[in-house]
């Protein structure tokens, strides 16, 4: 069976760790692991530059059609100032969107290696592996009206709109339950019901659905800012979080935090799930920037990234067990010492992009031999 992937490197330093990527793409197909076809088109400032738009109409269609995006970054100083609709972020707008991309993965995972990389306490992050799944294409940041209007008086008032229908919460709801399941089969489910009417629903759909289908997974609510405070004073206590997309963008952040580095951090965003196929619309990206401070340097930490694939050959291709062996192959190249600048002790000597983008692939070759 082949894979079709779309690759869109981006800006910065997207393409420097997409080529990582690739590489350890084709180290997979060498093994007989499995094979891809990958198609490749530009995204964000590079697209401005090339078509005067953040994404062409023809990569959107390879887009639809792929089994799923790799994605880089996208951004920079030399774009700030292009128009609002055609800025870098309404490519990756635009993908989420169309794509239906509702269910924002974000593994926050500690190798014991770079627990000092932390700010927090290295018994408090050491070996954490835990999942914060974030609502993405609904509540406040899309919920109408959301405007800034002129009183009477000449006073300003602006206004945002949290908006959740039930079957925005189910369905997200049950990517975590189903999440769960794979893993230590816990959820912890997060809202303002205490102050904020889409929080008493979000907890009674949540609730209902749990009872109905999923009563063997165990569930706990938190106040959002209660499991803020959480995050940070015993992560471990958590497996799958999930929360809406105001939270949601929050609380991964502080979880990014724990685990030291941004160059450190895959994402993935799945859409609905195809009755008949089983497939579902997908993007996988580092969750970091374009970097531009160390843009073309090779400097660029391509962990984020190549974990990022490690997800797409989970969730997308049905391939556990070469993304464990992915995810293992960086843990034991992290374990023997190598390290790129962004999570070398300071003074200490560092690899560049390549050098660790080789380190993985010679390492998935050994263990997959
Ligand atoms: P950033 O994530 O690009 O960089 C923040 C800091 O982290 C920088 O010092 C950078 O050098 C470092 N860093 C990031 N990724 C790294 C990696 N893989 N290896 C080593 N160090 C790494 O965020 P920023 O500086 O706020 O934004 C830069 C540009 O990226 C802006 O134009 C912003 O809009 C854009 N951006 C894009 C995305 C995206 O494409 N999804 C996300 C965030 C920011």
């Amino acid at each position: 069976m082949t894979h079709k992937l779309l690759l869109l490197p981006g800006d910065g330093i997207g393409p420097e760790v997409m080529a990582e990527a690739e590489k350890t793409l084709r180290a997979l197909k060498e093994i007989g692991i499995a094979s891809f076809e990958t198609e490749r088109d530009l995204v964000g400032g590079c697209a401005y530059d090339a078509h005067k738009v953040a994404i062409t109409e023809d990569a959107m269609r390879r887009a639809e059609e792929a089994d799923a995006v790799l994605f880089g970054a996208v951004g920079g100083p030399k774009w700030d100032k292009v128009g609002y609709d055609v800025r870098p972020e309404a490519g990756l707008l635009r993908l989420r969107k169309d794509l239906g991309l509702f269910a924002n993965i974000r593994p926050a995972i500690c190798y014991p290696a770079l627990a000092d990389a932390s700010s927090l306490k290295r018994e408090v992050v050491e070996g954490l592996d835990i999942v914060i799944l974030r609502e993405l294409t609904g509540g406040v940041y899309f919920g109408e009206p959301k405007e800034i209007v002129t009183l009477e008086n000449g006073d300003k008032r602006a206004v945002d709109t949290q908006v959740y229908t039930t079957p925005e919460i189910e369905r997200i709801a049950r990517v975590a339950f189903e999440l769960a399941r794979k893993r230590r089969n816990k959820v912890t489910s997060s809202d303002k019901r205490n102050v904020m009417k889409s929080g008493v629903l979000w907890t009674n759909t949540v609730n209902a659905l749990h009872q109905a289908e999923y009563a063997d997974v165990k569930l706990e609510h938190q106040l959002a800012d209660a499991l803020g405070m959480q995050l940070v004073r015993w992560p471990k206590q958590f497996d799958v979080i999930v929360t809406d997309n105001l939270f949601g963008d929050m609380l991964s952040d502080v979880a990014a935090m724990l685990t030291g580095s941004l160059g450190m951090l895959p994402s993935a965003s799945l859409g609905a799930e195809d009755k008949k196929s089983k497939k579902r619309k997908a993007l996988y990206e580092p969750v970091h920037g374009s970097a531009p401070d160390i843009a073309g340097k090779g400097l660029a930490n391509p962990i984020a990234m190549i974990g990022s694939l490690a997800m797409c050959l989970r969730y997308s291709f049905g391939l556990g067990e070469a993304a464990d062996a992915l995810e293992k192959a960086v843990a034991n190249v992290l374990a023997s010492g190598l390290r790129t600048k962004d999570i070398a002790a300071p003074g200490a000597n560092a690899i560049g992009t390549t050098g660790m983008g080789d380190a993985v692939v010679t390492e998935l070759r050994r263990t997959l031999k």
